[in-house]
């Protein structure tokens, strides 16, 4: 309070660089500009740093109520990781998956679930499809592809409609799209879709837990890489400021937050397109980019965390896993302390659930994922020592999660504006990256980049 009152009595600041957000993506902008010796300062809208990740204590340990996972094709996040000196441990995966489908319960090994031989054949074939043709959509410029327009003239769900013709391949496939996207297979472009998989190395890696997105957790939370960023870059970033104006033109940039007008010869503007589309800009952005804002809504999640004295499912033989397509909860992921000391659950309610259950009171919330929990792995379920969730789409300053996701039509027409910079304006976050696009990776790729084109520019 006291350091906003004096920022507003001193008037204008300036500074060779502002980046908007203290996300990874700008955290990491910011530092590197700053180990070039550049005037950066960093303005964040919360009270905290680290945008979409965010840990918490549960019991003994920490959760990630936000980001949680790393996979070893992630070099990025993993090499910031390391250079910070925060630790990953393996996501626990043996034993048996439970899998609730079309409201029978069965159990399997592995990724794929186990469907009678033509409905696993069907799907095996749909993923190889699915992955031969994300390999065509480039990752620098996706509406190039051959059959682009096309592609991004359907759903994801009108695609799976008309090439999965078995109801229950079809079902798995849907789950899969609601885990990665938190949306519902018919908000999404087939050419958004594929460009998604192709950026995060295909279908498998991007749902596996060994050798994929969900291979290892990062001990003590996934939080801890923006606040040893922001404790490196120390008084360059400024809390509780959210940026309100941005006016650009030749001579820069003028940016106005609640605590007072900032001056720099750029930005770099690090926050998801949704919302950096309601800041007001002066002169107003081209068209191709506020079509882009405005057509690139979030997904929604709510992330429940549940603790228990201890890890029963194990004891039966479970791993913890569990995929539905029915009642609130679309997977599930033990949790547990890597030193095993008690229990605990992560349950995801996805897309189109998330905006029902989002509205209802937390007590109800935890009581069907509770049931549904009994469902996967018995009685045992129904009583955590605590319960803790998080909707994302319910905060101001991420709108949703856990990325920016294109409905038909989008890509092949405003595409190009997602990295295009507009004046001194450059654009940053997960969702410009081209290599895992909506993951800390590609937020950290993103940010490099937006480093990059500054310093070129200065
Ligand atoms: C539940 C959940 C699970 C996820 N799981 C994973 C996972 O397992 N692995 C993985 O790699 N990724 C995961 N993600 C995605 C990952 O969190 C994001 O890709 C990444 O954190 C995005 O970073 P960013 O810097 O691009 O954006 P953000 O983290 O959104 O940072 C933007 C920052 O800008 C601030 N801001 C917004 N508007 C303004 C404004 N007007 N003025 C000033 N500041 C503003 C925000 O407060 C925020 O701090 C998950 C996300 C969620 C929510």
């Amino acid at each position: 309070m006291i350091r906003a009152i004096r920022q507003r009595l001193a008037g204008k600041r300036s500074a060779d660089v502002l980046v908007v957000g203290a996300g990874l993506a700008g955290l990491y902008a910011a530092r590197e500009l700053a180990r070039q010796g550049v005037n950066v300062q960093v303005l964040e809208a919360r009270d905290r740093v680290g945008g979409r990740t965010l840990s918490h204590p549960l019991l003994n340990d920490t959760i990630d109520l936000g980001a949680q996972w790393v996979g070893p094709t992630q070099h990025r996040v993993l090499a910031l990781a390391r250079e910070l000196g925060i630790v990953t441990c393996p996501q626990a995966h043996r034993g048996k998956n439970v899998l609730l489908l079309g409201g029978q319960r069965g159990t399997y090994r592995g990724t794929i679930p186990a469907l009678p031989l033509a409905g696993l054949a069907q799907l095996q074939l749909a993923i190889m499809q699915i992955d031969r043709l994300a390999r065509t959509v480039p990752l620098d410029d996706p509406a190039s592809a051959l059959r682009a327009a096309e592609w991004d003239a359907l759903t994801v769900g009108e695609w799976l409609g008309t090439k999965v013709r078995r109801a229950d391949a079809r079902a798995v496939l849907r789950i899969a799209v609601n885990a990665i996207f938190a949306a519902e297979p018919e908000e999404l472009s087939f050419l958004f879709f594929l460009f998604y998989v192709h950026s995060g190395g295909g279908l498998m890696s991007l749902s596996e837990i060994k050798r994929g997105a969900q291979q290892d957790r990062l001990v003590g939370g996934a939080q801890q890489l923006s606040q040893r960023m922001a404790a490196q870059l120390g008084e360059r970033v400024v809390l509780n400021a959210p940026v309100t104006a941005i006016d650009y033109g030749k001579q820069g940039v003028t940016v106005s937050t609640a605590i007072g007008r900032y001056h720099a010869r750029l930005a770099i503007v690090a926050i998801p397109p949704t919302i950096a589309g309601e800041i007001n800009y002066s002169p107003a952005l081209p068209r191709p980019r506020q079509q882009l804002t405005a057509a690139m809504p979030m997904g929604r999640v709510i992330k429940c965390l549940l603790a228990y004295q201890r890890p029963f499912w194990r004891t039966s033989g479970f791993s913890g896993t569990a995929l539905c397509d029915d009642g609130p909860v679309r997977m599930v992921f033990d949790d547990s302390p890597p030193t095993g000391e008690h229990g605990a659950l992560v349950a995801f309610i996805l897309g189109s659930a998330a905006d029902t259950w989002a509205e209802r009171p937390r007590a109800e919330r935890a009581r069907v994922v509770c049931e549904q929990l009994v469902r996967c792995f018995g009685p045992q379920a129904a009583q955590p020592a605590a319960y803790l969730d998080q909707s994302w789409a319910s905060e101001q300053w991420s709108a949703g999660c856990y990325v920016g996701v294109l409905p038909p039509g989008a890509l092949t027409r405003h595409g190009d504006a997602l990295r295009a910079p507009v004046g001194p304006i450059i654009w940053a976050g997960t969702e410009t990256a081209q290599v895992w696009n909506g993951y800390m990776d590609g937020a950290i790729e993103s940010g490099e980049r937006a480093a990059r084109e500054a310093l070129a520019r200065l």
